[in-house]
């Protein structure tokens, strides 16, 4: 299972497949991406080999300089095409990838239908975007980190929202996760092959703590929202 997320200049959707493709030893039982495309907020994916993401991909395009892949080894819920991720709310205005497990997501999932959300798959990650769309006031930080304080269990997460959509949000908690900076361009993936062909510099995310990514910078902070500085880390090894 793997997470990879570009904003930048490019067109983000070979980049996202590519990095993708260099997490398949992680092993995947389906794969996805969302793009923010001038159509609004995007969601392609599909069951079994990235092929077939492809092949979707080939016949309709996600044109947009800012993205988020997903592969997915299930926990809760088969795999299909409904279960893959990327996941969203009912707005379509908030797209989320997620590796690990929200131990919680029944009582939240409970909580989000007594509201009106309604789901589509039987995964543990929906609650997720659902969650964060209900908890957003304009800022998608501060919405993120709401939905956070709501949930336990394990997880990295990448998070899009079409409301601001020159922002990507990354979180980790008991899931790896790095992101790769680099020039006029930012990139998050599970691992360093994923952003190695784009840039050297990275900084290695540690427990508990959450990054916002845009084409000029990024951003560390812990969950609480407190500030981190920290020195990058260049990686002199090659693939
Ligand atoms: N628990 C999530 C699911 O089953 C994420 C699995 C993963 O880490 O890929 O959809």
């Amino acid at each position: 299972c793997g997470i990879v997320g570009y904003v930048g200049k490019r067109n983000s959707q070979n980049i996202l497949i590519e990095g993708l493709k260099k997490l398949e030893y992680r092993g995947y039982d389906s794969a996805g991406v969302a793009v923010y495309t001038t159509n609004g907020l995007k969601v392609s994916k599909a069951k079994g080999r990235l092929a077939n993401l492809e092949s979707k991909l080939g016949d309709a395009p996600l044109d947009g300089t800012i993205g988020i892949g997903h592969t997915r080894w299930a926990t809760h819920g088969k795999p299909s095409d409904v279960n893959s991720h990327p996941h969203t709310d009912n707005s379509q205005k908030f797209s989320v990838v997620h590796n690990g497990i929200i131990e919680n997501y029944i009582a939240l999932k409970e909580e989000l239908i007594a509201k009106g959300h309604v789901f589509v798959s039987e995964t543990d990650t929906e609650v997720i975007s659902h969650l964060i769309a209900s908890l957003y006031d304009g800022d998608i930080v501060k919405a993120v980190q709401a939905a956070v304080q709501r949930m336990t269990g394990a997880f990295a997460l990448g998070v899009l929202t079409e409301y601001e959509p020159d922002k990507l949000v990354a979180v980790r908690l008991q899931s790896p996760l790095i992101i790769g900076v680099g020039e006029g361009e930012n990139f998050i993936g599970s691992d360093i092959p994923a952003i190695l062909e784009y840039t050297r510099n990275v900084y290695i995310l540690n427990d508990g703590e959450m990054a916002l990514l845009t084409r000029d910078g990024v951003e560390l902070m812990t969950l609480e929202g407190n500030f981190i500085s920290r020195e990058l880390f260049h990686v002199d090894w090659d693939i």
